[in-house]
């Protein structure tokens, strides 16, 4: 069990976005407060000026850094002594680059929803802006932040898969199998290809089924081959999408990953539906997020285990997540919780000069928010080209 508080020096936080009405502005909160390492003290928290006054009142912040622009917010904060160090963006998709470009440029560190942008082109110019000013920057792709996540990596790095041959992973729940886009404003930009993007389901939440199978395996995407498909009337963008993947083939290995990701909102029965199954060349892995202290390992030849948060083979990078005794639940906020606490740590060390705990250094990057960028530019000319191959590589140069 690991204690991670850690009150002094904290980190000088603000927020864009995250109002009082907002899907994920409150994991965003309980996150950055868990661990002691952010103090939230600035923001522009809703589009609608009155009410992210309001909520930033409520919120008990000084009324004179709760903003109603975020490039008034930029300036105003970065001209000040005690001004934020860092900034969490969590708007609609089509203000992430305008938004996060202000405050790279202001230099101050990002912690970026996903998908970070809604072009290619957009995602590179923040990677290159933030090497620019020498800021540090996250993605938030909060799932990597379950100790059996991590578990999982660390048995892929350690070669207890083999090789990997194949990778299946989903994200399909039933939530927009009706017209939701008529009732919530928060499902009607999801949409709107001028706010969402150039997809719904993909970037909503196929792009964190890509993470959690990249971050696992380590692999590379390499091609896609997708369908897309729209099953609620009247609805512009896809509701449903079968992807086909292909892997670079890692030096080590004699044969390249082949996969496939599901991403649906009209899957009736699935409630949250994000899970993984690994299978290499020595045994397989499964994970789902609804039961995230279990991970189910197949090592061939052997009898399937279930391995629990206090078993004895877990490796250091989980077990330093465990926050109370095993049997008690750890969800979904604590995995949240882990990837702010990593970040914290790496910009600490960062602003002091020092060498962060390497264990902390495995919190999801600007280059992997490009990844999910490129996947699902790649899917949308795939499916217009009737599920061709569309080659998606993954650098940013
Ligand atoms: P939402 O519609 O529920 O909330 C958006 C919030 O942003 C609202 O408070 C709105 O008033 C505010 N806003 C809009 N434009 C603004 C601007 N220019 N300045 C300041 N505030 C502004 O949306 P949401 O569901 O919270 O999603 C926000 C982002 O978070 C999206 O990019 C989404 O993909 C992402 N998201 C990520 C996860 C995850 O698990 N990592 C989960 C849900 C949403």
């Amino acid at each position: 069990m690991h204690n991670r508080f850690k009150k002094n020096p904290t980190l000088r936080y603000g927020m864009v976005g995250g109002g009082a009405t907002s899907q994920i502005g409150d994991s965003h909160r309980v996150a950055l407060q868990r661990d002691g390492y952010y103090d939230l003290l600035a923001g522009v928290f809703d589009i609608n000026p009155q009410d992210g006054r309001k909520f930033g009142a409520e919120l008990g912040l000084d009324p004179e850094r709760v903003y109603t622009d975020y490039r008034e917010m930029a300036k105003a904060e970065s001209a000040r002594e005690d001004g934020i160090q860092v900034v969490g963006v969590m708007t609609p998709n089509s203000t992430h680059f305008a938004i996060a470009k202000t405050f790279l440029e202001a230099g101050i560190h990002l912690i970026l929803e996903k998908p970070i942008t809604t072009t290619v082109e957009d995602a590179l110019d923040l990677i290159q802006l933030a090497r620019k000013h020498n800021v540090l920057c996250a993605s938030m792709y909060g799932y990597s932040g379950y100790p059996m996540v991590r578990q999982a990596r660390a048995m892929v790095e350690n070669g207890e898969l083999g090789d990997i041959n194949v990778v299946q992973t989903e994200f399909a729940h039933g939530n927009c199998a009706t017209a939701v886009e008529q009732q919530s404003e928060g499902a009607a930009w999801r949409n709107d290809p001028k706010i969402s993007g150039q997809t719904f389901v993909l970037g909503d939440i196929g792009t964190h089924a890509l993470h959690l199978a990249t971050f696992i395996t380590g692999l590379q995407l390499k091609e896609v081959s997708a369908d897309r498909q729209s099953f609620v009337s009247g609805r512009v963008l896809e509701d449903n999408a079968n992807v086909l993947l292909r892997f670079d083939k890692p030096e080590k290995s004699s044969q390249a990953a082949a996969g496939y990701l599901w991403a649906s909102g009209v899957a009736v029965g699935h409630r949250h539906g994000l899970g993984i199954r690994i299978f290499g060349t020595k045994g397989g892995l499964e994970w789902r997020q609804e039961h995230p202290n279990q991970l189910h390992f197949s090592p061939l030849g052997q009898t399937p285990r279930i391995l629990e948060l206090d078993s004895p083979e877990l490796y250091p990078c989980a077990k330093r997540l465990l926050r109370v005794g095993a049997g008690h639940p750890e969800g979904y906020f604590e995995a949240f919780s882990n990837v702010y606490a990593d970040f914290a740590e790496n910009l600490l060390a960062k602003i002091e000069g020092s060498e962060a705990d390497p264990l902390s250094q495995d919190f999801p990057t600007l280059e992997d928010g490009l990844a999910g960028v490129k996947f699902l530019e790649a899917c949308v000319k795939s499916s217009e080209n009737n599920g061709s191959c569309v080659i998606c590589a993954i650098h940013a140069d």
